[in-house]
């Protein structure tokens, strides 16, 4: 244990809804993960006034709230994550880029070690995490996995010192409010596609869009400054599902736990239990 504080909003999220000929859909949707055991509440439109003023849009006609659902800082988890594995005896490389591959012959085939920029490393069993990297590491075990680059940006805003977000992650048409205490919060993320030549340059106006999207239901964002703006480039599958995960084909020693695309802090923990469990049965 490494008795790191790690930032957790338990405050749920809300889903905001716009149209009413979808009303009937979520409240089935609701009914099915009550039967689940999930506890969603329909909120029609002057319930969500009501609770959470700040929300208003012309266009909303309701909204789910899931109180059980939460968000973390992925930055300060990650770090607590390595601190907690050191603790337990793992040694990290952070500083190694890995070039390439060596394989024993043998069927299914074998990689006996990697090459990377710090030297060598034999082991018994690989498992490749590296997102956009995973396609030249399959490559040098002569396999081809597609991952193409969606790149995203988001903005950190800070509101006047009277202002009070909502506490819900708030999410509507595919824009999302990440409140970080009252004033301040994550607003994102674009969805930008490579081109025919498989780059993608960040582009303002797609952010600036995305801003305007937030502040059409929750205008106080309006009178918001920007502390930071980032981006990053999600790993997406070509011609399967995301994520990927299972041995590297033609290997009995290759896990591929990748290509997790928009859902890689949610799916995290159910990655790495479903790695383990690969392992295990080994
Ligand atoms: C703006 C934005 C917002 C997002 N919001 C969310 C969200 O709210 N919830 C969510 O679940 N997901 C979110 N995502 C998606 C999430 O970030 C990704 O799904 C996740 O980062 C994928 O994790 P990964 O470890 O597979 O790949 P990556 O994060 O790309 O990590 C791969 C790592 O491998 C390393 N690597 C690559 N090649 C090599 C090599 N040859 N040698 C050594 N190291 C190598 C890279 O340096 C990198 O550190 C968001 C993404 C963006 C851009």
């Amino acid at each position: 244990r490494t008795g790191r504080q790690i930032p957790y909003n338990h405050h749920g999220i809300l889903k905001l809804c716009f149209e009413a000929d979808e009303i009937a859909k979520w409240k089935k949707w609701i009914e099915l993960r009550h039967s689940q055991g999930l506890k969603l509440e329909w909120l029609a439109i002057e319930a969500l006034k009501k609770r959470y003023p700040q929300i208003e849009s012309t266009q909303l006609v309701g909204a789910v709230y899931s109180p059980d659902d939460g968000q973390v800082d992925p930055v300060l988890l990650t770090q607590a994550l390595v601190e907690a594995a050191t603790l337990a005896g793992v040694t990290f490389h952070f500083d190694a880029t890995v070039t390439g591959a060596k394989i024993a012959a043998s069927s299914p085939q074998v990689c006996q070690s990697i090459e990377t920029t710090r030297g060598e490393f034999p082991a018994d069993e690989f498992i490749v995490a590296a997102g956009l990297g995973s396609m030249p590491f399959a490559s040098a075990l002569n396999q081809t996995i597609t991952v193409n680059p969606v790149l995203g940006q988001a903005l950190h805003l800070r509101l006047p010192e009277t202002s009070r977000l909502p506490q819900p992650v708030v999410t509507g048409e595919d824009i999302h409010i990440v409140p970080l205490g009252e004033t301040e919060c994550w607003v994102g993320a674009t969805v930008e596609f490579p081109d025919a030549a498989g780059e993608v340059v960040a582009d303002e106006a797609q952010l600036q869009a995305v801003l305007d999207g937030a502040v059409a239901f929750c205008p106080m964002l309006s009178s918001a400054k920007i502390l930071r703006q980032w981006s990053g480039l999600r790993p997406r599958p070509q011609g399967q599902a995301a994520p990927i995960i299972g041995y590297l084909e033609g290997y009995r020693n290759v896990l591929l736990a990748t290509g997790h695309y928009r859902n890689g802090v949610l799916l995290a923990p159910a990655t790495a239990g479903e790695i383990c469990r690969m392992l295990g049965d080994r």
